[in-house]
């Protein structure tokens, strides 16, 4: 088939921003709108799944016509953000609030996990229209980003100030809901937040205190703490009920955002939300500054290594060292692993060589893709994966291969 012909105009896509925002710009060098460029010049009528899964086909043409590479393109939906920010855009997926959002634990100690039907990470069940003022300061070329349509963050990297609520079409009209449209400044657990989310949406990881860590493991530690700050106190143990306390009075805002029932984030309302993700900024800066204890699992990551390795000249008192617990160690270690496989395919073989140590028979190896996709690890990660070294006298690996 002859490729499709460029189009003589076509704005650079911004970062980050969404496809449907992208194609408003370039429709507006030819006087069009939206629907007119997709109907008239592509033959393609479906507008509503621009932002979420445009089919692959229309990627593809977008491609030829713009130049632009096609994996850019799928990355301007949010298709192109699975398995990273979510696990799947399909909304009956069993456990899926279970399996997002109750394997990290951060301020609390491990939950008793909830489950609901139908339920999709991060995916609002009401539109937000919320964007940077100062980005879209010159409205003759207004890039919508495609993070914007979430509640995930409350302020833009860039400028440091609110995202503030529009409504009309962006490009065409649009109108800021306060009237009093001046930019606010976001505070500093706001921009902390907000830029390790960028730094994830942008880079694929996050500089946290104590190490770098996946972009999925971080949308993962910010959806547990959200879910962690909306527990009812009636279901934590004394100690925790007053870490959630702290952080809702420090934070300014009326414990679990005046919330009585418990519902899952992504269906609270709008302002709700914001108010959520503030409790989440505060107690971020709370658990690094060491001003509020946190019980869970994930909570060393926000907590600088303690300085070891020199002394300042002065005696000191050698501590009695404490036992170290190696084994502990390294199943702690295999478990942090496991939850990264299940979203990241490069973790899902390394663990699966190593855990392959040893076996060689179709069967044995049968048994262990098996034992991962019990452990909720997509077989299609290893899909096309045959463990090319096999380490049989090695007895440590028939250590670490009994895990599995
Ligand atoms: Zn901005």
């Amino acid at each position: 088939m002859k490729p499709a012909p460029r189009w003589p105009l076509h704005p650079a896509p911004k970062e980050g921003e969404a496809l449907s925002s992208w194609l408003n710009r370039v429709a507006a060098c030819y006087q069009m709108d939206v629907h007119e460029l997709l109907v008239h010049d592509l033959g393609h009528c479906q507008l509503d799944e621009l932002d979420t899964a445009p089919p692959p086909s229309l990627l593809t043409v977008l491609a030829q016509r713009s130049g632009v590479e096609f994996e850019q393109l799928s990355r301007m939906s949010l298709a192109g953000w699975v398995p990273w920010l979510l696990d799947s855009l399909d909304d009956s997926v069993p456990a899926a609030l279970e399996t997002y959002a109750f394997q990290c634990s951060v301020l609390l100690p491990k939950r008793k996990a909830r489950s609901i039907t139908r339920w999709r990470a991060w995916l609002p069940s009401q539109p937000i229209r919320r964007a940077c003022p100062l980005c879209l300061n010159d409205t003759t070329n207004q890039a919508m980003l495609l993070v914007w349509q979430l509640p995930l963050m409350l302020s833009c990297p860039q400028h440091g100030c609110w995202l503030e609520s529009y409504w009309g079409l962006p490009g065409r009209y649009l109108q800021w809901e306060k009237a009093d449209a001046a930019p606010h400044p976001a505070n500093e657990a706001i921009t902390c937040m907000d830029g390790r989310t960028w730094q994830a949406l942008t880079t694929g990881f996050v500089e946290l205190p104590r190490r770098r860590i996946h972009a999925g493991l971080w949308f993962r530690l910010l959806r547990t703490l959200l879910d962690e700050l909306n527990t009812p106190l009636s279901h934590c143990c004394s100690g925790s009920a007053g870490s959630i306390r702290q952080v809702w009075e420090h934070c300014g805002h009326p414990l679990r955002a005046g919330q009585s029932l418990w519902r899952p984030f992504e269906i609270l309302a709008p302002a709700v939300q914001l108010q959520m993700l503030e409790a989440v900024a505060t107690a971020i800066t709370l658990i690094e500054s060491k001003a509020l204890p946190a019980r869970g699992e994930q909570a060393v990551l926000f907590q600088t290594e303690p300085h070891a390795g020199f002394t300042n000249g002065l005696p000191v008192k050698v501590p009695k060292p404490e036992s170290v617990n190696y084994w502990q160690r390294a199943a702690q270690a295999i478990e942090e692993a496991i939850i990264e496989a299940r979203y990241n395919p490069e973790t899902a073989r390394s663990l699966f060589a190593l855990a392959s140590c040893g076996r060689r028979d179709p069967e044995s190896l049968k048994r262990l893709r098996d034992t991962f996709a019990k452990e909720g690890i997509p077989p299609e990660f290893l899909s096309h994966y045959e463990p090319k070294w096999t380490f049989a006298d090695l007895r440590l690996s028939d250590g670490l291969s009994d895990k599995f």
